[in-house]
C-alpha cells in the first residue's frame, strides 16, 4: 500500500464509504491519516459499577449477562443489556438499533464509554459507545480516544476503526517531509510516531507535541512551495527592459504637478516599485495599504514610468463602479503627459486599437478580442476578487513567453507575519501612513433602541451641513454576486430611511441593477444631487466622494472588522469631520466587543491583527485563495510559529533548491 493509493482500496472502506469520505476532503490513504482529532474524549480512569452516579461520564469493562429487546410505549425500539463486573450488575440501553441483539451477545466481555443517565430510577449507561473485547486492546473505549470531524453517516468510531491499522506501518509508508535535523532542533516525533501520538495519544501532552510538529510540518511546505514559485517566477524575463535614469526630469515634472506632495513612505514604497521595474526579473509585488493610503498614485507613476519606456500597461479593479473611478483618476494625472487612456468593463469597451497606452478596466479584459500588444505592467486592485487562472489567462495576453511585471494593490492589511507566510512568492510593501489632514472617523456602536435617533441625527445633519451620507445594508451572504434575498434587505432598508427621511434625497444602490442605472446613481451621488445613498456592500471597494461624511453600516455584527473598516474609509476623506454608526441587534458581548474595538481603532493594520486574534484568519479576505485555508493544523495567529517555520523553509531552500 501507498499513501497515494485511493481510500476504497483499503478493507472495509469500498465506494459507499469513499463518497462519504470524499465530503471530508479524504480521498487517499494520506488524507485519512492527516484527519486529526480535534479533541480527545478522556477514558483513562476506568469505573467500576458499583461507583456510578448520574450525570457521570464513564468507561468501563464489563461482561453480557443478559440480552433483551422490547418496544417502549411510544414505539421506540429498546435493546437493553444487563451488564455486571466483580462489583456489581447495571443496564445498558440502546434506542432503535435492533441489529444490536445480534451483535451484543451473553458472555461477551465488552468496553462500554458514555453517560451514566437515570432510566426507571436507576443509574443506566444510555446509548454508550461499546465494543466488543476479544483480547485486543480497546479502541473506542478507553484510554484517549479521539474524536475526528464528523460527517452524515461517517462516526468517529468508524473512522478510529480504520486509521487504527493503518498507524501499524504509516511511518514507512512515506518519507518525513521534515528532515531529520529540523526534527531534532524541535524535538518533533519521527512521521509514523508522530501519527501514532497525534491519534491515539497516551497523554494530551503527547498529543500536543505531535499537533505542534504537525503545524509546522504544514507551514514549512507551504513556504517551501512559495519559495518554489518565486524561484520559478524569478527564471521568466519582462518584454520591455524600464530605464528610469533617463526620464528622471519627466518624472520630476509629474511629482511637482501633483495636487500633493507624496508622503514619505509613498516615496519609499515607490522607490521599491522602480528598482523593480528596472529589473529584467518581472517583479511580482504586494502593495498593502489601508483605504486612502494613497496606492493609486504608486500605481499612476508606475505607470507613466512603463509608458515612458514605451509600453503599455494594464489595470485590472474587481468592479465597474471601482474600474471608472481608476479611470477618471488616472486620466487625471495622466492624459496630461501624452498617455491615452481606455475603459474597458463589462459595459464600456473603448474600440480594440493600438492607440491606448493604459487599459482600465474590470474582469472583462480577460475577454478582450485581441492582445494588449506590448505590456510592461499589469496593476491588480483587491487581487482576492480574481482567480489564478484568470491571472494567468491575463498573462497571455499581454504577451507570450515573457512575463510583464506584476503590481498587486491591496487595502486588506494583512498583519507583516501573516502576510509573508500568505504570500511567500510575492515581495511586500506596506503603505501604512496616511496623507496628512486626515481627520479620524468618529465611530459608534448603536445599539437598537437608539436607531431612530440615529437616523433622526443622520437628517439632521445631513441638512446642517450639506454633506453626504452612505448607509450600507447588512451582509446577507457571502457570494461572488449579488443574491436576491441581499437586493431584498436592501430595499427594505431603503424603504424604511425613506419613510423616516421623507424631505431628503434617498437613492437605493445594489449589484442587480443595470450598468447605465448604476452608473447614474453614482454619478447623482457624486455630483450632490443625492444625499443619502443607500447601498449593498458592493460600495466597499469603490467610491470615492471627498463630500460624504457619514457612513451608516446596517447588522454591523456580519462583517468582519477589516471590512468595516474599508465601509468606514468611504467617509473622512475630506476636510470635514466624519461620522461610523455601527447598527447592531447583536447582543453577544463578544460580537459588541469586536465592534467597539471600531470606536477606539483606526489603523486597518491593528484591527486586522485583532480580527485575526479574534476570529481566526478566514475573516480576512483574501487568504482563502492563497491556499491559508488548506492549512488544518497550523494555527496562523501563531506569530512565533509562522516566522520559525518560515527561516527553516528559507534555509532549507537555500540548501537543497
Ligand atoms: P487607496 O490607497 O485607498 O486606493 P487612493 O489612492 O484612492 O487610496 O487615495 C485616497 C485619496 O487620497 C485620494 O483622493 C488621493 O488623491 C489622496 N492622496 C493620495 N496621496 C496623497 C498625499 N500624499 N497627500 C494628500 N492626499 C493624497
Ligand atoms: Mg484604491
Amino acid at each position: 500500500m501507498k499513501l497515494t493509493d485511493p481510500v476504497s482500496e483499503l478493507p472495509y472502506v469500498g465506494q459507499t464509504y469513499a463518497t462519504r469520505l470524499k465530503k471530508l476532503e479524504i480521498e487517499t490513504v494520506k488524507d485519512l491519516l492527516y484527519h486529526f482529532p480535534f479533541r480527545y474524549q478522556d477514558f483513562s480512569h476506568p469505573s467500576k459499577i458499583k461507583d456510578l452516579w448520574i450525570g457521570q461520564d464513564v468507561s468501563l469493562t464489563a461482561d453480557i449477562l443478559n440480552v433483551t429487546s422490547l418496544r417502549t410505549k411510544t414505539g421506540k425500539f429498546l435493546t437493553k443489556a444487563l451488564i455486571g463486573d466483580e462489583t456489581g450488575e447495571t443496564e445498558a440501553i440502546w434506542f432503535n438499533q435492533p441489529y444490536l441483539s445480534r451483535t451484543l451477545r451473553e458472555e461477551n466481555r465488552v468496553g462500554l464509554a458514555g453517560k451514566v443517565d437515570s432510566f426507571n430510577g436507576r443509574p443506566t449507561l444510555i446509548s454508550p459507545e461499546f465494543e466488543i473485547i476479544k483480547g485486543q486492546a480497546t479502541l473506542h473505549t478507553s484510554g484517549l480516544v479521539p474524536v475526528y470531524p464528523e460527517t452524515a453517516r461517517l462516526s468517529s468510531k468508524w473512522l478510529r476503526s480504520r486509521v487504527k491499522p493503518l498507524l501499524l506501518n504509516a511511518g514507512s509508508l512515506a518519507e518525513d517531509s521534515l528532515p531529520k535535523s529540523l526534527r531534532e532542533k524541535y524535538q518533533f516525533p519521527p512521521l509514523g510516531e508522530a501519527l501514532q501520538k497525534i491519534h491515539f495519544p497516551k497523554s494530551q501532552m503527547e498529543a500536543a507535541k505531535a499537533r505542534q510538529r504537525f503545524a509546522f510540518e504544514e507551514l514549512f511546505i507551504f513556504n517551501l512551495r512559495a519559495l518554489a514559485r518565486k524561484k520559478k517566477w524569478q527564471e521568466q524575463q519582462t518584454p520591455v527592459k524600464i530605464e528610469r535614469e533617463k526620464f528622471a526630469k519627466e518624472l520630476g515634472k509629474f511629482k511637482k504637478n501633483l495636487p500633493f506632495d507624496l508622503t514619505r513612505t509613498q516615496e519609499r514604497v515607490l522607490a521599491e516599485v522602480f528598482a523593480d521595474l528596472e529589473k529584467e526579473v518581472p517583479m511580482n509585488r504586494l502593495l498593502e495599504g489601508d483605504v486612502g493610503a494613497g496606492k493609486t498614485v504608486v500605481a499612476a507613476a508606475a505607470a507613466y514610468l512603463v509608458y515612458l519606456n514605451g509600453a503599455r500597461s494594464v489595470l485590472m479593479a474587481p468592479t465597474e463602479v471601482l474600474a471608472d473611478q481608476h479611470y477618471r483618476t488616472l486620466k487625471e494625472l495622466l492624459s496630461p503627459y501624452g498617455v491615452r487612456i481606455a475603459l474597458h468593463t463589462g459595459t464600456k469597451k473603448e474600440k480594440e486599437g493600438d492607440e491606448f497606452d493604459l487599459w482600465v478596466g474590470t474582469h472583462a479584459l480577460f475577454y478582450k478580442k485581441g492582445d494588449f500588444g506590448k505590456v510592461g505592467l499589469v496593476v491588480i486592485d483587491e487581487q482576492h476578487r480574481f482567480g489564478v487562472r484568470q491571472r494567468a489567462q491575463l498573462f497571455k495576453k499581454a504577451q507570450t513567453g515573457k512575463v510583464p511585471h506584476i503590481l498587486t494593490l491591496t487595502a486588506t492589511p494583512i498583519p507583516r507575519t501573516l502576510a509573508l507566510a500568505v504570500y511567500g512568492d510575492l515581495d511586500l510593501s506596506i503603505l501604512d501612513e496616511l496623507p496628512p489632514g486626515r481627520t479620524p472617523v468618529k465611530t459608534y456602536v448603536v445599539p437598537p433602541h437608539k436607531r431612530e435617533n440615529g437616523y433622526r441625527w443622520l437628517g439632521e445633519k445631513v441638512k446642517k451641513t450639506g454633506g453626504q451620507a452612505f448607509v450600507i445594508c447588512p451582509l446577507i451572504e457571502q457570494s461572488e454576486t449579488e443574491s436576491l434575498k441581499q437586493v431584498k434587505a436592501a430595499t427594505a432598508v431603503f424603504q424604511n430611511l425613506k419613510e423616516f427621511l421623507p424631505r431628503l434625497k434617498i437613492d437605493l444602490l445594489h449589484g442587480r441593477l443595470k450598468s447605465t442605472e448604476k452608473e447614474k446613481i453614482i454619478q447623482n451621488f457624486r455630483e450632490g444631487t443625492t444625499q443619502i445613498l443607500v447601498s449593498t456592500p458592493i460600495v466597499e471597494v469603490g467610491i470615492d466622494v471627498p463630500n460624504a461624511t457619514v457612513v451608516m453600516i446596517e447588522g454591523a455584527e456580519r462583517f468582519g472588522l477589516a471590512s468595516l473598516h474599508q465601509l468606514r474609509g468611504r467617509v473622512g476623506r475630506g476636510e470635514k469631520e466624519s461620522f461610523c454608526f455601527l447598527l447592531t441587534e447583536s447582543e453577544d458581548p463578544k460580537a459588541l466587543e469586536r465592534l467597539k474595538a471600531l470606536e477606539k481603532e483606526q489603523s486597518g493594520f491593528a484591527l486586522a491583527e485583532l480580527d485575526l486574534a479574534l476570529r481566526g484568519p478566514g475573516e480576512i479576505s483574501g487568504t482563502a485563495q492563497h491556499g491559508l485555508s488548506e492549512l488544518k493544523v497550523a494555527d496562523v495567529t501563531d506569530q512565533h510559529l509562522l516566522k520559525e517555520a518560515r527561516d527553516a523553509a528559507q534555509n532549507h531552500f537555500a540548501e537543497k533548491c
